[in-house]
């Protein structure tokens, strides 16, 4: 259970069906998201008294769960979210894979899961994405997503932590997460839903907070819009996020605020890095709490010019209509000024057109 656990050994056993290259090539040529996966998975076991153990590459195939498997009733389940680039010259990369490493050792803390070492975290990528290589696609903003999960394998209906656990990661040929591509995108302000509460697992990257997210999601569905975002659970009034992207507001002297990190909102990797990245791009940078109030006033009166939420899935997306049962507000339908230069900051660095001046980046081959 300690970050200074020794590191896994993995062992491989190479798929004998990958899929025909044609067929691969079809999908890479349309990948779509979350739809496809690649011919190989990384699988690892965890128990109390081996800690640990059986880590390995073997070919991507259907788990089989007994019924009474602990996540499929308590949902002690977290995960991670990822991407491997291609860069021009052919090289394969992640974007700060550590830090994803250690996110995933503060989900599994807060959902009472075993924490798996980070360095074992980026080697079973490293070695997903080398032997899969082949479909990480090239061109425009397309990657392969890396999913690492975890959960509650034991077969027990007692509720209690489990002691069989279960690590794996799979891997998903990505095109442009919104089919839109990046214009402006409309959000339905949940009033009924709330997404974390103080104490609760909103900072936790845990399977049930999408359970709890869908409703309201099927709402903004259902009221024309695409996403949703929350606002705080006590007070109904502070801006925390949207059902998996983080929030900034660009002001008209050019500096942005993201609401401050209270233990409610997900800790995105997009939006600390967007904090770096903007502070180097000589816009003033402020994390502090955003009134649902400050920001239907701010865009009214022209302070707030641009609105965008970040995720390594949507990268950078601008904001163009905020809706609520009874009103609506517009952001511009076309992506802001700001939202576009810190966009294309993030993308060149991770696409390798840029240089590189934080160490973000992580070579795989
Ligand atoms: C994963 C996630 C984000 C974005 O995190 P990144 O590390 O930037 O991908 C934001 N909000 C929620 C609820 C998330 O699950």
């Amino acid at each position: 259970m300690t970050a200074t656990a020794p590191a896994l050994e993995f062992s491989t056993t190479f798929s004998s069906s990958p899929v025909p290259a044609e067929r691969r090539a079809e999908i890479l040529a349309n990948p779509g998201f979350g739809t496809s996966f690649t011919d190989h998975m990384i699988m690892a076991t965890w128990t109390p008294d081996a800690g640990w153990h059986d880590a390995g590459l073997r070919p991507y195939g259907p788990l089989s769960l007994d019924p009474a498997t602990a996540t499929l009733h308590y949902a002690q389940s977290i995960f991670e979210g990822l991407k491997a680039y291609r860069h021009e010259d052919g090289s394969i990369w992640t974007f700060r894979p550590d830090a994803n490493g250690t996110r995933f050792q503060r989900s599994a803390a807060r959902m009472a899961l075993p924490e798996l070492p980070v360095e074992s975290f980026v080697e079973s990528l490293d070695l997903l994405v080398r032997t899969d290589s082949e479909w990480v696609p090239s061109g425009g903003e397309t990657s392969l997503y890396l999913r690492p999960f975890m959960f509650a394998s034991e077969v027990f209906l007692g509720v209690r932590p489990a002691k069989h656990v279960t690590y794996s990661v799979i891997a998903s040929p990505a095109g442009a997460y919104f089919a839109s591509g990046v214009k402006p995108v409309s959000i339905w302000l949940s009033s009924e839903y709330t997404r974390a509460a103080p104490g609760g697992t909103g900072a936790a990257k845990c399977a049930g907070n999408y359970a709890a997210s869908l409703v309201a999601q099927q709402e903004a569905l259902v009221n024309g819009c695409d996403q949703v975002c929350f606002l705080d659970a006590q007070e109904r009034k502070w801006v925390e996020e949207l059902g998996g992207m983080n929030l900034y507001f660009v002001r008209a002297d050019g500096s942005i605020t993201t609401p401050s990190l209270t233990g409610t909102i997900l800790e995105g990797i997009t939006r600390d890095s967007i904090l770096t990245l903007a502070a180097d791009l000589q816009h003033k940078v402020e994390e502090r709490a955003v009134s649902i109030d400050e920001w239907r006033e701010g865009v009214a009166s022209g302070e707030i010019t641009e609105v965008f939420a970040c995720g390594t899935a949507a990268v950078v997306t601008p904001l163009g209509r905020l809706a609520w049962n009874g009103g609506e507000l517009r952001m511009g339908d076309e992506p802001g000024p700001v939202t576009q230069e810190i966009r294309t900051a993030l993308l060149d660095i991770q696409y390798g057109r840029a240089q590189d001046r934080h160490g973000w980046m992580h070579r795989i081959m």
